[in-house]
């Protein structure tokens, strides 16, 4: 093989995500998928190769391409960082089952699992993970290393900071336009949370309606 692409988390994301990398990739017979994880011991993941980074810069290869698969967003943004430091370039990965709409800029190493939906005009920044049965709804701006698990409900005009975590099944009540609701950076947005107002920087909110539960 000439390419490599690989998959840096060989944990529970990075196992939900291989399998739409391949997909992906088609049967292009010039590229390899592979783990890429810090606690590869030599076994297989799934069939599938697993290399520690050292082992994955050492393959004699032409390319060498990587997405993040770690659902904690500040994981995300310490390989990014040190991907960045070896040129490594970043995959975004798509599931054939992802609606995009009209007129949306998404940033690079941006993870759509099955069943996720972009509506029109909505910013994405880096490495962004939107999970099984997500959707952000019009003109939400949404930052970088953010997550989003399973069946998050992300209303129109929301802005959602950089590093924040959306928990399973939460639902955010959307904005207005020129008054957007407004998740902070880095806030954390428990299960099932129904989200009725701005959420400031570092706050953990839980339950119907959303009240604060602590800080991070
Ligand atoms: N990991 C890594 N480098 C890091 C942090 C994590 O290679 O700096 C790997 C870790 O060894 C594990 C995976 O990423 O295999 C994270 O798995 P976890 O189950 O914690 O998270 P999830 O897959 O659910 O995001």
């Amino acid at each position: 093989v000439a390419r490599l692409h690989a998959v840096y988390g060989a944990s529970g994301a990075g196992r939900g995500i291989m399998p739409l990398l391949r997909a992906q990739n088609g049967n292009a017979a010039d590229i390899e998928c592979l783990y890429v994880d810090d606690a590869a011991d030599g076994t297989l993941v799934n069939s599938q190769r697993c290399l520690t980074l050292e082992q994955f810069l050492n393959e004699p290869v032409s390319e060498r391409k990587i997405v993040l698969a770690v659902a904690d967003g500040a994981i995300r943004r310490r390989l990014a960082e040190r991907c960045h430091a070896e040129r490594i370039g970043f995959l975004s990965v798509v599931a054939q089952q992802h609606v995009r709409m009209d007129a949306s800029i998404i940033g690079e190493g941006a993870v759509f699992s099955p069943f996720t939906t972009v509506a029109s005009n909505v910013q994405i920044g880096k490495h962004f993970h939107c999970n099984i049965n997500s959707y952000v709804e019009h003109d939400c701006v949404i930052g970088d290393f953010v997550t989003f698990a399973p069946s998050v409900c992300c209303n129109g005009n929301i802005q959602i900071r950089d590093g924040a975590y959306i928990g399973t099944g939460a639902v955010i009540r959307q904005g207005r336009h020129g008054a957007p609701l407004t998740i902070g950076e880095n806030a954390v947005v428990g299960m099932g949370a129904v989200v009725l107002g701005d959420v400031a920087p570092g706050e953990i909110v839980v339950g119907n309606p959303a009240r604060v539960m602590r800080r991070v």
